[in-house]
């Protein structure tokens, strides 16, 4: 199987670079100067390897990427300027699957390549529901990506503060989580908000999810610390 790959990089030198290099690879090799290019081309051509540029002119890598993967689960590995940058961008949990820092070697590039080919894929391009982040828990399902949760066969709606709470717990199961730190978590950390209104928020949540509200199975109170979700 020939492997397609994308370059989306404006600059133009780099760009016929990494092409010599990708080519002797025996990867086929398509283009892209910016980000709307990129996105516009690899609906075309469904590449396997997306090498992406995080500053690019319009769209940025990051733009690039969260429309990239609405309808395509290719392997990206993303450029950068500087290394610092690197641990700030993986935090966003941006949905690329290596980064690099410029300036790279060409071999650096074509080995972090093989070697993300080499990483199995959970379910293939065509399957959507096993591309998105599904959190099990028995009865509990909850899609991150759809910001969706059900119990059973049964969906249940859950307002957005409510859906942050329960995911930012469910996360980390078993993880405790003291009020602030969901304050800080969920409401943000420049909210000035009391104690109280956690557990009024987690009171609804319970009620929403759980068959014994005051007997509560997923979402759990540690008396004197906070929340936790338990683990499995
Ligand atoms: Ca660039």
């Amino acid at each position: 199987m020939t492997v397609r790959t994308l370059i989306v990089e404006d600059e133009k030198n780099l760009v016929a670079l990494l092409r010599v290099h990708l080519q002797r690879e025996g990867f086929e090799v398509h283009e892209a100067l910016d980000g709307l290019e990129a996105l516009e081309v690899a609906r075309r051509v469904n590449p396997d390897v997306l090498v992406l540029d995080w500053m690019l002119p319009g769209l940025d890598g990051l733009g690039v990427l969260r429309e990239l993967r609405g309808f395509s689960d290719a392997y990206v590995i993303m450029l950068t300027a500087r290394t610092e940058e690197i641990d700030r961008i993986v935090g966003l949990s941006t949905g690329a699957d290596d980064y690099l820092a410029k300036p790279f070697s060409p071999g650096e590039l074509m080995a972090r390549i093989r070697a993300m080919l080499r990483r199995p894929r959970a379910g293939s391009p065509n399957d959507t529901e096993d591309r998105e982040q599904v959190l099990w828990f028995e009865d509990l399902a909850m899609n991150l990506d759809r910001r969706e949760v059900k119990i059973g066969e049964e969906e249940v709606y859950l307002t957005a503060l409510e859906f942050d709470l329960l995911a930012t717990l469910a996360s980390r199961p078993g993880v405790v989580f003291g009020r602030r730190r969901l304050l800080e978590r969920v409401w943000g950390e420049d909210y000035f908000g009391s104690d109280h209104l956690v557990d009024a928020h987690i009171a609804k949540l319970r009620k929403k999810i759980e068959a014994d509200p005051s007997n509560p199975c997923y979402v759990q109170t540690v008396r004197g610390a906070g929340y936790r979700f338990r683990k499995q």
